[in-house]
């Protein structure tokens, strides 16, 4: 960290609740902002860990508290994105200005963090749950982290992860990764899938856990988000941690993953939307 006084982003959540990550696996933990997960790789105390994704607007602060917590004031080596979304990238500039590491998301997603480009506007009669939760903090312009961000190796490497590999899952975004770990089978799905029904407000906050597709809303192309989905159910992941939803593992989540990725037209694609597909 740069600053001698360790000043805390000015984040208008700074003080309103105890921030704390809940641990996955031993050296995996995630801290949920309003309804988005970050995701901590790396085991409590270690001097060697990795952000991903940076959470809604606003959280800045409540994300560092929760690293340091499990990490002291030892920043991260890097912060790996999955996708460059608002709720996603919300905290992520405050994040890059404090702890002044790079950023890495996929090439076809640096237009979206550098400025050039904006997502596409998704059609808000799929909306819901999520859409109307997050609303209040849709941003104005596209996000810009220039100066810190760096594109994701060809070769499926992770920069600071050498047990980790990237596996390209568009349709939610163009440039949309997922993150694996071939040895326990441990998977990182951003909002490839995710394990809350977006278009529901009481399962957004009872947290009910169910594998669905990406969020409804937010994904412009579902040929190619349904051959994701079905590449990670290939994998047979055995734990997963989603964007949105709690973490899932066993084989309920194998089981729920192999049905959406055999029906992912009736049960991920908005009706409205099938007759286009
Ligand atoms: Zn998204
Ligand atoms: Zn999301």
């Amino acid at each position: 960290m740069k600053d001698e006084h360790h000043e805390l982003p000015q984040d208008s959540y700074t003080d309103m609740t105890y921030a704390e990550a809940d641990g996955i696996l031993d050296d995996l933990a995630y801290y949920r902002t309003l309804m988005v997960n970050v995701g901590f790789i790396g085991k409590p105390g270690a001097k060697e860990w990795v952000l991903i994704d940076c959470g809604i607007n606003h959280y800045s602060a409540r994300i560092i508290e929760a690293a340091e917590k499990r990490y002291g004031r030892v920043p991260p080596q890097a912060i790996i994105l999955t996708h460059g979304h608002f709720d996603h990238v919300g905290s992520a500039k405050k994040l890059a200005q404090h702890y002044d590491v790079p950023i890495y998301a996929h090439p076809m997603e640096m237009d979206y963090l550098t400025g050039k480009r904006a997502y596409p506007v998704g059609n808000s009669t799929v909306g819901g749950g999520l859409l109307a939760i997050l609303s209040p903090f849709f941003p104005t312009e596209p996000v810009n982290l220039k100066k810190w961000i760096h594109p994701l190796p060809e070769d499926g490497t992770v920069p600071f992860l050498k047990e980790w590999r990237v596996i390209h899952t568009p349709g939610h975004t163009p440039g949309h990764i997922s993150l694996f770990r071939d040895r326990d089978k441990t998977l990182i799905t951003g909002d490839a899938f995710i394990t809350v029904k977006q278009e529901s407000s009481m399962a957004v906050f009872i947290q009910h856990q169910h594998v669905h597709g990406p969020p409804a809303y937010f994904t412009p192309n579902w040929q190619e988000a349904e051959r994701s989905v079905k590449k990670l159910a290939d994998l047979n992941p055995v734990t997963v941690l989603t964007g949105h939803g709690l973490p899932m593992d066993g084989e309920v989540l194998q089981k729920q993953l192999n049905h959406l990725a055999l029906n992912f037209k009736e049960l991920a694609i908005p009706k409205h939307e099938k007759k286009l597909h």
